[in-house]
């Protein structure tokens, strides 16, 4: 039977289960007998070298690859039903390539199943996942449990003070926070912030 490519993606904070949902979503296909592989940029390097580990440690092999071409090259390549793609954030394509690419692999009925953040630490977002949300066929936004007080988490608050866009870390460098728990941090931050320079000035 000749399957119908679609883009499934699967989003939110840190810690909100997008990886482990696109392993079941992998698994699930691999049941039924589609030809699967999965990829995450060679950017991640926090966990074994070919797997995708989630939080709750469920693994699936991984090709870790640079971008995302490599993946249209080895999908077209392996002539794959469906991929998966972990962490699509990390990867160096420009938006608009990376539409490009995923037309052509649904044109080639490869279903995407596609796991990424929302936000970066300061709660902006990232570009491609902003971009692919509207084409996706299937969009489901996750959460993660607020660290400090219970309810849904929304950002992915970042412990430390490094102002770099992108910090690979798990629970030693970021926790997840609901919108009035990650605004006050912010505020709280800001204020010993502007405290310090005061100090450093000799006020
Ligand atoms: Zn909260």
């Amino acid at each position: 039977m000749k399957k119908q490519g679609k883009l499934i993606v699967h989003t939110g904070s840190m810690f909100s289960g997008k990886t482990t949902s696109l392993w079941r979503e992998l698994y699930r296909m691999r049941i039924a007998n589609y030809k699967i592989a999965a990829f995450k940029p060679a950017i991640d390097n926090r966990d074994d070298d070919k797997k995708i580990v989630s939080h709750d440690n469920l693994e699936l092999d991984a090709i870790k690859v640079e971008n995302l071409n490599d993946v249209l090259d080895y999908a077209t390549k392996h002539e794959l039903d469906a991929i998966g793609i972990d962490e699509v954030q990390f990867f160096p394509n420009d938006p608009t390539e990376v539409i490009d690419i995923f037309n052509e692999l649904m044109a080639k009925n490869i279903t995407i199943v596609v796991s990424g953040l929302d936000m970066d630490y300061k709660t902006r977002p990232f570009e491609i996942i902003k971009e692919i949300m509207p084409i996706a066929d299937e969009l489901t936004k996750h959460h993660a449990i607020c660290a400090s007080c219970g309810e849904d988490a929304w950002a992915s608050y970042r412990k430390s003070t490094d102002e770099s866009r992108i910090q690979i870390g798990s629970k030693d460098k970021y926790e997840p926070l609901c919108r009035e728990c990650y605004n006050q941090m912010m505020s709280e931050r800001e204020n010993t912030k502007n405290q310090i320079s005061l100090e450093e000035l000799g006020e």
